[in-house]
């Protein structure tokens, strides 16, 4: 019997949490064969609701769910672990400065880097959801300086997803027939969904779509404001889709790409694309034996430079802010 992978998950008790662990427990993050220990990481006001999602994962009687430890210490979440999903964060509110956020992020990331740094497992992978996840997933790795830096990822999948799916909706083609689909920049809505290299049934996107004004006027912005519009139909904002997201990109991550397809994932730039190296920035990857690659070699085109610009300067003054608070 293979021993349980250790997957930490903190904010557990919000509304993205609540729709992962079930998916989590079920085998859908790592495979139906793999067994699965889950420590929950939450605040202590949110500890007794983390309790009673674990009577519910309890209930559900999964085969590969080997224990739940519930904790609001970050050195007793981190402990082995192998996985490490950091949804909870500071949302912003009302009147709230952009370095008021950063440094409110700054309290949960840092602490939580560290605790990855001196307890997680050898293997450790990250994902950073909870928002602005490209500079919190920065903090905690500054933090973390014994993990190597390409551990620490953001989720940029959800953007790629909804892109995908727009994509389907327009062409009438299913989304297992679209590929080479890239989000570029900050999960953010300057983020840059870029069609140029993407295939739809075998044929170059922008060529099928062939449409520059629907490109530039309905594509890009209805995919980098989703969340908004989920917010103004639902009442609430995306969980469900969230945690579908973070759910593909680890899958991604350990299982890898298919063959002639690649995925979109935040990680630390080596400078490729004239990205300023060292910013967590999402990019073109490819996943092979647990570990990812950059897609070189693409044609960047006007349109695209841009658009993939304007989001980098966004994440370069995030980082020099976060720099001005000594947070990295
Ligand atoms: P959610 O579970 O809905 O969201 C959690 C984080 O995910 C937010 O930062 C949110 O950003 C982010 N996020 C990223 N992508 C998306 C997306 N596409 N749609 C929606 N959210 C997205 O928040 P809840 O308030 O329900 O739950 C948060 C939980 O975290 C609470 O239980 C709280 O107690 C806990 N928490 C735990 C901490 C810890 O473990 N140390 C620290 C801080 C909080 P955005 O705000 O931009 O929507």
């Amino acid at each position: 019997t293979r021993t349980p992978v250790n997957v930490t998950v903190t904010g557990a008790a919000g509304q993205i949490g609540y729709a992962l662990l079930f998916r989590i427990a079920s085998g859908q993050l790592l495979g139906a064969d793999v067994p699965v220990r889950l420590r929950l990481l939450e605040i202590p006001q949110g500890l007794k609701a983390a309790e009673g999602t674990a009577m519910e994962l309890d209930d559900c009687a999964f085969p590969l769910l080997r224990g739940i430890d519930i904790t609001d210490d970050p050195n007793i979440a981190f402990d082995g672990a192998n996985v490490a999903l950091l949804v909870g964060a500071r949302p912003r509110t009302k009147g709230m400065e952009r370095g008021d956020l950063l440094e409110a992020n700054g309290g949960i990331f840092k602490p939580q880097g560290k605790a990855i740094n001196d307890h997680a497992a050898d293997d450790i992978k990250v994902l950073v959801v909870g928002n602005p996840a490209n500079t919190n997933a920065l903090i905690a790795q500054a933090a973390a300086p014994d993990v190597p830096a390409e551990r620490f990822t953001a989720m940029t999948r959800l953007d790629h997803n909804r892109a995908l799916s727009q994509l389907a909706a327009k062409t009438g083609v299913p989304v297992s027939e679209i590929k080479r689909l890239t989000i570029w920049g900050n999960h953010s809505a300057t983020q840059y969904p870029d069609v140029f290299h993407a295939e739809i049934a075998g044929k170059n996107a922008a060529e099928v779509i062939d449409d520059q004004s629907w490109l530039a006027d309905t594509f890009i912005p209805t995919v980098a404001k989703r969340g908004a519009a989920i917010i103004e139909a639902r009442g609430a904002s995306s969980a469900a889709s969230a945690a579908n997201a973070a759910i593909d990109h680890i899958h991604t991550w350990v299982n890898g790409t298919a063959e002639g397809d690649w995925t979109s994932m935040g990680i630390p730039s080596d400078g490729s694309y004239g990205v300023a190296e060292g910013l967590i920035s999402s990019f073109p990857v490819t996943c092979k034996d647990g570990k990812y690659e950059i897609v070189q070699g693409l044609d960047i085109n006007e349109f695209s430079r841009t658009r993939i610009d304007a989001s980098v300067k966004e994440l370069e003054e995030e980082r020099e802010a976060v720099r001005g608070l000594g947070l990295i």
